[in-house]
Protein backbone atom coordinates (compact mmCIF):
# COMPACT_ATOMS: atom_id res chain seq x y z
CA UNK A 1 0.00 0.00 0.00
CA UNK A 2 1.29 3.65 -0.67
CA UNK A 3 -0.09 6.28 1.36
CA UNK A 4 -0.89 9.79 0.42
CA UNK A 5 -0.29 12.96 2.66
CA UNK A 6 -2.88 14.46 0.02
CA UNK A 7 -4.79 13.04 -3.07
CA UNK A 8 -5.66 16.24 -5.15
CA UNK A 9 -5.99 13.96 -8.03
CA UNK A 10 -8.06 11.45 -6.60
CA UNK A 11 -10.44 14.37 -5.59
CA UNK A 12 -10.66 16.32 -8.90
CA UNK A 13 -11.97 12.89 -10.12
CA UNK A 14 -14.68 12.39 -7.83
CA UNK A 15 -16.47 16.01 -9.07
CA UNK A 16 -14.59 15.64 -12.59
CA UNK A 17 -17.51 16.68 -14.65
CA UNK A 18 -18.48 19.91 -12.54
CA UNK A 19 -14.98 20.93 -12.23
CA UNK A 20 -14.57 20.46 -16.04
CA UNK A 21 -17.52 22.26 -16.62
CA UNK A 22 -16.89 25.24 -15.10
CA UNK A 23 -13.56 25.29 -16.47
CA UNK A 24 -15.14 25.01 -19.82
CA UNK A 25 -17.57 27.91 -19.32
CA UNK A 26 -14.60 30.06 -17.99
CA UNK A 27 -12.96 29.60 -20.98
CA UNK A 28 -15.75 30.32 -23.56
CA UNK A 29 -16.11 33.32 -21.72
CA UNK A 30 -12.80 34.15 -21.95
CA UNK A 31 -13.12 37.08 -18.54
CA UNK A 32 -10.24 35.76 -16.99
CA UNK A 33 -10.43 38.57 -14.75
CA UNK A 34 -13.13 39.87 -12.56
CA UNK A 35 -15.54 37.34 -14.42
CA UNK A 36 -19.25 36.40 -13.39
CA UNK A 37 -17.48 33.52 -11.49
CA UNK A 38 -15.37 35.55 -9.06
CA UNK A 39 -18.94 38.07 -7.90
CA UNK A 40 -20.69 34.58 -7.55
CA UNK A 41 -17.99 33.44 -5.12
CA UNK A 42 -18.09 36.64 -2.99
CA UNK A 43 -21.96 36.06 -2.66
CA UNK A 44 -21.68 31.86 -2.15
CA UNK A 45 -18.73 32.52 0.22
CA UNK A 46 -20.97 35.11 2.16
CA UNK A 47 -23.54 33.06 2.14
CA UNK A 48 -21.67 30.16 3.71
CA UNK A 49 -19.67 32.21 6.25
CA UNK A 50 -22.84 34.13 6.98
CA UNK A 51 -20.97 37.17 6.79
CA UNK A 52 -21.39 40.53 5.17
CA UNK A 53 -18.53 41.22 2.68
CA UNK A 54 -16.34 38.85 1.05
CA UNK A 55 -13.08 39.88 -1.44
CA UNK A 56 -11.59 37.90 -3.32
CA UNK A 57 -7.61 38.36 -3.72
CA UNK A 58 -4.55 36.56 -4.98
CA UNK A 59 -3.03 34.55 -2.09
CA UNK A 60 -3.65 34.22 1.76
CA UNK A 61 -0.45 36.42 2.18
CA UNK A 62 -2.04 38.93 -0.08
CA UNK A 63 -4.58 38.85 2.29
CA UNK A 64 -3.26 39.05 6.05
CA UNK A 65 -1.48 41.79 4.31
CA UNK A 66 -4.54 43.85 3.00
CA UNK A 67 -6.08 43.74 5.57
CA UNK A 68 -3.23 45.30 7.83
CA UNK A 69 -2.82 47.37 5.11
CA UNK A 70 -6.80 48.53 5.65
CA UNK A 71 -6.15 49.85 9.23
CA UNK A 72 -4.53 52.97 9.01
CA UNK A 73 -1.81 51.54 10.95
CA UNK A 74 1.30 53.43 11.56
CA UNK A 75 5.23 52.57 11.44
CA UNK A 76 6.27 50.92 14.81
CA UNK A 77 2.56 49.89 15.55
CA UNK A 78 2.25 46.56 17.38
CA UNK A 79 1.09 43.55 16.15
CA UNK A 80 0.36 40.39 18.79
CA UNK A 81 0.35 36.96 16.97
CA UNK A 82 1.46 33.27 17.63
CA UNK A 83 4.81 31.80 16.90
CA UNK A 84 3.88 28.41 16.07
CA UNK A 85 2.31 29.20 12.52
CA UNK A 86 2.78 29.48 9.15
CA UNK A 87 5.50 32.19 8.48
CA UNK A 88 2.92 34.62 6.61
CA UNK A 89 1.06 35.64 9.57
CA UNK A 90 4.81 37.74 10.20
CA UNK A 91 5.65 38.04 7.12
CA UNK A 92 3.41 40.74 6.24
CA UNK A 93 3.34 42.07 9.40
CA UNK A 94 7.26 43.24 9.26
CA UNK A 95 7.42 43.92 5.70
CA UNK A 96 4.22 46.88 6.15
CA UNK A 97 6.86 48.43 9.05
CA UNK A 98 4.96 47.06 12.06
CA UNK A 99 6.60 45.68 14.97
CA UNK A 100 5.86 41.50 15.33
CA UNK A 101 5.04 40.78 19.06
CA UNK A 102 4.90 36.94 19.47
CA UNK A 103 2.97 34.99 21.87
CA UNK A 104 3.62 31.81 23.40
CA UNK A 105 0.25 29.25 22.33
CA UNK A 106 -1.37 26.37 24.39
CA UNK A 107 0.33 23.04 24.54
CA UNK A 108 -2.52 20.99 23.39
CA UNK A 109 -4.73 22.81 21.04
CA UNK A 110 -1.92 24.43 19.09
CA UNK A 111 -3.78 27.81 19.37
CA UNK A 112 -2.74 31.44 20.81
CA UNK A 113 -2.20 31.27 24.69
CA UNK A 114 -4.93 34.28 25.62
CA UNK A 115 -3.52 34.31 29.38
CA UNK A 116 0.14 35.55 27.86
CA UNK A 117 -1.53 38.37 25.52
CA UNK A 118 -2.31 40.89 27.77
CA UNK A 119 1.35 40.86 29.39
CA UNK A 120 2.61 41.61 25.97
CA UNK A 121 -0.11 44.78 25.36
CA UNK A 122 1.39 48.64 25.36
CA UNK A 123 0.27 51.82 24.25
CA UNK A 124 1.82 50.98 20.54
CA UNK A 125 -0.23 47.68 20.42
CA UNK A 126 -3.25 47.44 17.99
CA UNK A 127 -4.16 43.99 16.17
CA UNK A 128 -3.94 40.64 17.59
CA UNK A 129 -3.84 37.79 15.20
CA UNK A 130 -5.01 34.46 16.42
CA UNK A 131 -4.53 32.18 14.08
CA UNK A 132 -7.41 28.85 14.42
CA UNK A 133 -4.67 26.59 13.55
CA UNK A 134 -4.62 22.78 12.18
CA UNK A 135 -9.05 23.35 12.32
CA UNK A 136 -9.73 24.59 15.27
CA UNK A 137 -10.48 27.77 16.50
CA UNK A 138 -8.68 30.35 18.74
CA UNK A 139 -10.28 30.98 22.19
CA UNK A 140 -11.98 33.76 20.86
CA UNK A 141 -14.26 34.94 23.89
CA UNK A 142 -10.93 35.62 25.82
CA UNK A 143 -9.43 37.47 22.66
CA UNK A 144 -12.46 39.70 22.21
CA UNK A 145 -12.73 40.73 25.81
CA UNK A 146 -9.14 41.81 25.31
CA UNK A 147 -9.63 43.19 22.60
CA UNK A 148 -12.35 45.66 23.60
CA UNK A 149 -10.78 46.14 26.77
CA UNK A 150 -7.45 47.81 24.95
CA UNK A 151 -9.01 48.81 22.05
CA UNK A 152 -7.05 46.63 19.80
CA UNK A 153 -8.19 45.31 16.35
CA UNK A 154 -8.57 41.71 15.72
CA UNK A 155 -7.44 39.85 12.62
CA UNK A 156 -8.50 36.23 12.46
CA UNK A 157 -6.02 34.16 9.93
CA UNK A 158 -8.49 31.51 8.95
CA UNK A 159 -6.64 30.06 6.20
CA UNK A 160 -6.48 26.73 8.16
CA UNK A 161 -10.09 26.84 9.53
CA UNK A 162 -12.58 26.88 6.50
CA UNK A 163 -16.37 25.61 8.14
CA UNK A 164 -15.22 25.57 11.75
CA UNK A 165 -17.84 26.92 14.75
CA UNK A 166 -16.96 28.87 17.88
CA UNK A 167 -19.24 27.90 20.54
CA UNK A 168 -20.17 30.98 22.81
CA UNK A 169 -20.69 30.32 26.31
CA UNK A 170 -24.68 30.63 25.88
CA UNK A 171 -24.30 27.85 23.22
CA UNK A 172 -24.38 30.60 20.29
CA UNK A 173 -22.40 29.45 17.70
CA UNK A 174 -20.25 31.45 14.71
CA UNK A 175 -18.41 30.56 12.29
CA UNK A 176 -14.56 31.12 12.51
CA UNK A 177 -13.52 34.19 10.25
CA UNK A 178 -16.97 35.96 11.45
CA UNK A 179 -15.77 36.75 15.22
CA UNK A 180 -13.14 39.58 14.63
CA UNK A 181 -12.86 42.75 12.56
CA UNK A 182 -11.40 41.07 9.34
CA UNK A 183 -10.81 37.29 8.96
CA UNK A 184 -8.20 35.80 6.00
CA UNK A 185 -8.20 32.63 3.93
CA UNK A 186 -6.50 30.81 1.81
CA UNK A 187 -7.79 28.75 -1.21
CA UNK A 188 -3.86 27.09 -1.67
CA UNK A 189 -4.64 23.28 -3.05
CA UNK A 190 -3.94 22.25 0.43
CA UNK A 191 -6.37 23.74 2.41
CA UNK A 192 -10.06 22.85 3.32
CA UNK A 193 -11.47 24.89 0.81
CA UNK A 194 -8.68 24.82 -2.17
CA UNK A 195 -8.45 25.67 -5.59
CA UNK A 196 -6.12 24.69 -8.21
CA UNK A 197 -3.34 27.13 -8.15
CA UNK A 198 -3.30 30.52 -5.89
CA UNK A 199 -6.33 31.86 -4.55
CA UNK A 200 -7.53 34.25 -0.77
CA UNK A 201 -10.14 36.04 0.53
CA UNK A 202 -11.13 38.69 3.07
CA UNK A 203 -14.18 38.99 4.81
CA UNK A 204 -15.73 41.60 7.00
CA UNK A 205 -18.75 42.55 8.87
CA UNK A 206 -17.96 46.08 8.77
CA UNK A 207 -18.33 47.68 5.26
CA UNK A 208 -16.54 50.74 5.16
CA UNK A 209 -13.35 48.62 5.99
CA UNK A 210 -14.62 46.03 3.11
CA UNK A 211 -14.84 49.52 1.30
CA UNK A 212 -10.96 49.72 1.97
CA UNK A 213 -10.16 46.56 1.84
CA UNK A 214 -11.89 46.41 -1.88
CA UNK A 215 -10.02 49.50 -3.06
CA UNK A 216 -6.55 48.52 -1.47
CA UNK A 217 -6.73 44.63 -3.84
CA UNK A 218 -7.43 47.18 -6.47
CA UNK A 219 -4.04 49.36 -6.83
CA UNK A 220 -5.67 51.68 -4.14
CA UNK A 221 -8.09 52.90 -6.90
CA UNK A 222 -11.94 53.59 -6.33
CA UNK A 223 -12.43 54.98 -9.61
CA UNK A 224 -9.98 53.61 -12.58
CA UNK A 225 -7.15 55.19 -13.24
CA UNK A 226 -7.03 57.65 -9.92
CA UNK A 227 -5.62 56.61 -6.89
CA UNK A 228 -6.50 57.59 -3.39
CA UNK A 229 -4.06 55.75 -1.24
CA UNK A 230 -0.95 53.32 -2.08
CA UNK A 231 -2.77 49.77 -2.72
CA UNK A 232 -1.64 46.35 -4.36
CA UNK A 233 -2.91 44.23 -7.46
CA UNK A 234 -4.22 40.72 -6.07
CA UNK A 235 -7.07 39.45 -7.48
CA UNK A 236 -8.61 35.97 -7.37
CA UNK A 237 -8.64 34.93 -11.52
CA UNK A 238 -12.16 33.66 -12.55
CA UNK A 239 -11.39 29.93 -13.30
CA UNK A 240 -10.18 29.46 -9.63
CA UNK A 241 -13.41 31.82 -8.31
CA UNK A 242 -15.40 28.71 -10.70
CA UNK A 243 -13.43 25.69 -9.03
CA UNK A 244 -13.97 27.47 -5.98
CA UNK A 245 -17.88 27.73 -6.67
CA UNK A 246 -17.55 24.13 -7.22
CA UNK A 247 -15.84 22.88 -4.50
CA UNK A 248 -17.38 24.95 -1.82
CA UNK A 249 -20.70 22.95 -2.14
CA UNK A 250 -18.77 19.88 -0.96
CA UNK A 251 -16.87 21.51 2.14
CA UNK A 252 -18.83 20.68 4.93
CA UNK A 253 -18.59 17.06 3.41
CA UNK A 254 -15.26 17.16 3.36
CA UNK A 255 -15.01 18.28 6.42
CA UNK A 256 -17.28 16.22 8.37
CA UNK A 257 -14.82 13.33 6.44
CA UNK A 258 -12.08 14.66 8.08
CA UNK A 259 -13.62 14.96 11.06
CA UNK A 260 -14.55 11.04 11.35
CA UNK A 261 -11.14 10.33 9.62
CA UNK A 262 -9.42 12.20 13.19
CA UNK A 263 -12.51 10.43 15.40
CA UNK A 264 -10.51 7.27 13.94
CA UNK A 265 -7.59 7.78 14.65
CA UNK A 266 -8.49 9.26 18.01
CA UNK A 267 -10.03 5.89 18.86
CA UNK A 268 -6.85 4.09 18.17
CA UNK A 269 -4.41 5.87 19.78
CA UNK A 270 -6.08 7.24 23.18
CA UNK A 271 -4.57 4.40 24.80
CA UNK A 272 -1.53 5.09 23.66
CA UNK A 273 1.00 6.80 26.61
CA UNK A 274 3.75 8.03 24.44
CA UNK A 275 1.21 9.15 22.11
CA UNK A 276 -1.21 12.65 22.62
CA UNK A 277 -3.85 12.92 20.52
CA UNK A 278 -5.15 16.49 19.09
CA UNK A 279 -7.12 17.94 22.11
CA UNK A 280 -10.89 18.73 21.15
CA UNK A 281 -11.63 22.23 22.50
CA UNK A 282 -14.97 22.58 24.48
CA UNK A 283 -15.30 25.55 22.38
CA UNK A 284 -14.74 25.10 18.83
CA UNK A 285 -15.23 22.32 16.10
CA UNK A 286 -12.41 20.96 14.24
CA UNK A 287 -11.88 20.27 10.46
CA UNK A 288 -8.67 18.74 10.96
CA UNK A 289 -6.35 20.87 8.54
CA UNK A 290 -3.81 18.76 10.06
CA UNK A 291 -4.21 15.73 12.76
CA UNK A 292 -1.46 16.31 14.53
CA UNK A 293 -0.17 14.71 17.66
CA UNK A 294 2.40 15.04 19.88
CA UNK A 295 5.43 12.48 20.70
CA UNK A 296 6.21 11.63 24.34
CA UNK A 297 9.35 9.61 25.19
CA UNK A 298 9.89 8.90 21.49
CA UNK A 299 12.73 9.75 18.90
CA UNK A 300 10.58 11.73 16.26
CA UNK A 301 12.98 10.68 13.97
CA UNK A 302 12.60 7.39 14.26
CA UNK A 303 8.99 7.12 13.74
CA UNK A 304 8.67 8.96 10.84
CA UNK A 305 11.08 6.75 9.38
CA UNK A 306 9.57 3.73 10.71
CA UNK A 307 6.51 5.38 8.80
CA UNK A 308 8.64 5.43 5.54
CA UNK A 309 9.24 2.14 5.50
CA UNK A 310 5.99 1.48 5.59
CA UNK A 311 5.11 3.82 2.56
CA UNK A 312 2.74 6.11 5.34
CA UNK A 313 4.22 10.01 4.68
CA UNK A 314 3.85 12.14 7.49
CA UNK A 315 5.10 16.24 7.95
CA UNK A 316 6.22 18.44 10.71
CA UNK A 317 3.87 21.62 11.14
CA UNK A 318 6.34 23.42 12.11
CA UNK A 319 9.90 22.36 12.43
CA UNK A 320 11.10 25.71 14.10
CA UNK A 321 9.12 28.57 15.22
CA UNK A 322 8.86 31.99 13.94
CA UNK A 323 10.66 33.35 16.71
CA UNK A 324 13.59 31.33 16.19
CA UNK A 325 14.09 31.78 12.24
CA UNK A 326 16.93 33.47 11.03
CA UNK A 327 15.02 36.42 8.55
CA UNK A 328 13.34 36.96 12.07
CA UNK A 329 16.12 37.41 14.65
CA UNK A 330 16.50 40.84 14.75
CA UNK A 331 12.86 40.84 17.02
CA UNK A 332 15.76 39.34 18.94
CA UNK A 333 14.39 36.60 20.53
CA UNK A 334 15.76 33.73 22.18
CA UNK A 335 15.89 30.16 22.83
CA UNK A 336 13.66 30.04 25.96
CA UNK A 337 11.62 32.71 25.18
CA UNK A 338 8.34 30.66 23.98
CA UNK A 339 8.97 27.10 25.95
CA UNK A 340 5.70 25.67 24.60
CA UNK A 341 6.37 27.02 20.47
CA UNK A 342 9.70 25.05 20.79
CA UNK A 343 8.67 22.07 22.90
CA UNK A 344 5.84 21.77 20.36
CA UNK A 345 8.52 22.24 17.20
CA UNK A 346 10.61 19.26 18.65
CA UNK A 347 7.97 16.93 18.87
CA UNK A 348 4.57 17.14 16.84
CA UNK A 349 3.99 14.88 14.03
CA UNK A 350 0.91 15.29 11.76
CA UNK A 351 -0.53 12.10 9.41
CA UNK A 352 -2.02 11.49 6.91
CA UNK A 353 -5.79 12.90 6.84
CA UNK A 354 -7.63 13.58 3.70
CA UNK A 355 -11.03 13.20 1.97
CA UNK A 356 -10.24 10.49 -0.17
CA UNK A 357 -8.71 8.06 2.46
CA UNK A 358 -10.39 4.92 2.07
CA UNK A 359 -10.93 2.21 5.23
CA UNK A 360 -8.26 -0.21 4.00
CA UNK A 361 -5.98 2.80 4.20
CA UNK A 362 -7.07 3.96 7.37
CA UNK A 363 -6.70 0.41 9.16
CA UNK A 364 -3.16 0.06 7.59
CA UNK A 365 -1.89 3.76 8.60
CA UNK A 366 -3.00 2.71 12.39
CA UNK A 367 -1.92 -0.76 12.40
CA UNK A 368 1.27 0.24 12.01
CA UNK A 369 1.40 2.95 14.39
CA UNK A 370 0.35 0.50 16.76
CA UNK A 371 3.07 -1.64 15.71
CA UNK A 372 5.38 0.83 16.52
CA UNK A 373 4.59 1.46 19.54
CA UNK A 374 4.05 -2.08 20.47
CA UNK A 375 7.43 -2.97 19.48
CA UNK A 376 9.31 -0.09 21.32
C1 LIG B 1 -1.59 28.75 4.11
C2 LIG B 1 -1.53 29.74 5.18
C3 LIG B 1 -1.33 31.11 4.91
C4 LIG B 1 -0.94 31.65 3.57
O1 LIG B 1 -1.68 31.31 2.49
P1 LIG B 1 -1.09 31.41 1.00
O2 LIG B 1 -2.30 31.26 0.16
O3 LIG B 1 -0.14 30.26 0.84
O4 LIG B 1 -0.43 32.71 0.83
C5 LIG B 1 -1.40 31.99 5.97
N1 LIG B 1 -1.60 31.58 7.22
C6 LIG B 1 -1.76 30.28 7.52
C7 LIG B 1 -1.99 29.90 8.94
C8 LIG B 1 -1.71 29.32 6.52
O5 LIG B 1 -1.85 28.03 6.83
Amino acid sequence: MKIKMLDLRAQYLNIKEEIDLSIKEVLESSNFINGDEVKKFSKNFENYLKVKNVIPCGNGTDALQIALMSLNLEKNDEVILPSFTFVSTVEVVVLLGLKAVFVDVFDDTFTINYKEIEKKINSKTRVIIPVHLFGQSAEMKEILEISKKYNLKIIEDNAQAVGTSYFFTDKKYKKTGTLGDISCYSFFPSKNLACFGDGGAIATNDDNLAKRIRSIANHGSVEKYFYEKIGVNSRLDTLQAGILNVKLKYLDKYNEKCKSIADFYDSKFYKIEDLQIPKRSKNSTHTFHQYTLILKNTNRKDFMEFLKTKNIPSAIYYPLPLHLQKSYSFLNYKIGDLPVSEFLSKNVVSIPIHTELIKEELNYITENILLFFNKN
